[in-house]
């Protein structure tokens, strides 16, 4: 068990808080979604009950190691601030100036100071000026940055999978450290779900690529009860089992591997389920989501599609299927949509499961989703309250599942 926020002493402490600030702006420099800066309030909020002074340190975008106006940290510092009806000090250009070095020596308990974007460091991603990988100057961004805190915490889940400075190296400099309130719910959920889910356990994995979930669908095979495959990814699985699948898109380098985990599935006894039916269309405008005017869109009648069409979601009878092994369930591992939910006509499947997981969850299951899409589809079907828990980190929270070692994570100490 890693040390987390309220096992170390912060009490008047200089507290460095890596937080995920990496927010998304539109041309005028406006959050459009503010997210994350919301999720780091709680972290704030304790260390300002301890009267810590709270530097808190980010990245956004990919400055690629360069000085980037617009993706200064500035509109988030003004974010923060409407957001706490705190001031916010802000030093804009680089966060290991003289200047921040100065303000952070000056830090008073109870204030907070937001650095620049740590990435217009190179040195932050592991990289010298030239782009070239240079650990040395890395840990010597490290250690500057480290030498402006007393006690370190990381709060920024969705970075916790990248081995950069201020995600693990920084913690070698500092006296204390431990994971912030959100990074602690996150380990909670996911950690707990996977080391001891309460059963049945199901996975209900969509989305795109089977190419992209291969390490989840392994690590989960060996934990799981039950596994459902839909979205794209169902279509690689039924070609492997000789279903035909029109224009589907099927990754067809990955068909062996699909009938293995078939095979491994049957051989621990994992309940492995696949659409027994679709919604099928025979064009669809994927760069606009929009589907032509001239389209036919069909339901099918078993898993088979005919030539000419491609599955675009799950059908009744699937949803149907899905819906009892949900109800039986008592842990819900979620990540990824069912169908091409950005177009309202492929969304039912997505958004009746996202309903059916929050009834489960209603009787007493614990459901936890990831994944950007599944966010938005659990949104969109207004039951995003509902859930357990919802993910963060997208990336981080797959690499979390296929049971790899996250840097960010590995660096911080154990508890005593
Ligand atoms: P991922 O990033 O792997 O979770 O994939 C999400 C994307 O998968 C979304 O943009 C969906 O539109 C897409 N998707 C889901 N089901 C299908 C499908 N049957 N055909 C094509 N794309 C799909």
């Amino acid at each position: 068990m890693k040390k987390v926020l309220k096992d170390i002493n912060v009490k008047g402490k200089k507290v460095l808080v890596r937080v995920d600030y990496n927010v998304p702006l539109d041309a005028s420099l406006n959050i459009t979604n503010d997210k994350r800066i919301v999720a780091t309030i709680p972290t704030i909020e304790y260390l300002l009950e301890q009267n810590a002074a709270i530097i808190l340190i980010s990245h956004l975008g990919r400055p690629k190691g360069k000085f980037v106006p617009e993706m200064s940290l500035k509109p988030v510092a003004v974010r923060l601030n409407e957001l706490l009806g705190k001031p916010i000090k802000f030093i804009g250009g680089d966060c290991i100036s003289e200047e921040s070095k100065k303000a952070a020596a000056n830090l008073k308990p109870g204030e907070i100071l937001l650095l620049e974007n740590l990435r217009f460091h190179p040195e932050e991603e592991g990289k010298d000026v030239a782009g070239d990988k240079d650990k040395v100057a890395m840990e010597e961004f490290a250690k500057q940055i480290a030498s402006m805190g007393d006690v370190f915490v990381q709060d920024a889940f969705g970075t916790v999978h990248r081995a950069h400075a201020s995600t693990s190296a920084v913690v070698k400099y500092v006296k204390d450290a431990a994971a912030g309130l959100l990074l602690e719910k996150e380990l909670k959920f996911l950690g707990e779900t996977l080391e001891s889910p309460q059963r049945p356990f199901l996975a209900i994995l969509g989305g795109a690529k089977v190419s992209d979930k291969i390490g989840v669908i392994e690590n989960l095979l060996n934990k799981i009860d039950a596994i459902i495959i839909a979205g794209a990814m169902a279509y690689t699985f039924l070609r492997s089992q000789g279903v035909s699948t029109g224009t589907s898109l099927v990754e067809n380098d990955k068909l062996d591997l699909a009938s293995e985990f078939i095979k491994k599935a049957k051989e621990r006894k994992v309940d492995f389920l696949l659409p027994v039916d679709h919604i099928i269309v025979n064009k669809v405008d994927f760069t606009n989501k929009q589907v032509p005017q001239d389209a036919q869109v069909e339901e099918t009648i078993d898993e088979a599609i005919p030539d000419g069409f491609m599955g675009v979601d799950i059908g009744p009878k699937s949803v149907e299927k899905f819906a009892e092994t949900i109800k039986s369930s008592k842990t819900i591992l979620w990540n990824g949509p069912l169908g091409v939910f950005e177009i309202d006509k492929f969304s039912k499947g997505t958004i009746t499961l996202a309903d059916l997981v929050a009834q489960a969850t209603d009787s007493g299951a614990i459901s936890v989703v990831g994944g950007g899409d599944s966010i938005s589809a659990v949104k969109k079907a207004g039951v995003d309250k509902r859930i357990s828990h919802i993910s963060t980190g997208g990336g981080a929270s797959l690499e979390f599942l296929e049971g790899k070692e996250l840097p960010g994570i590995a660096a911080l100490p154990d508890k005593k």
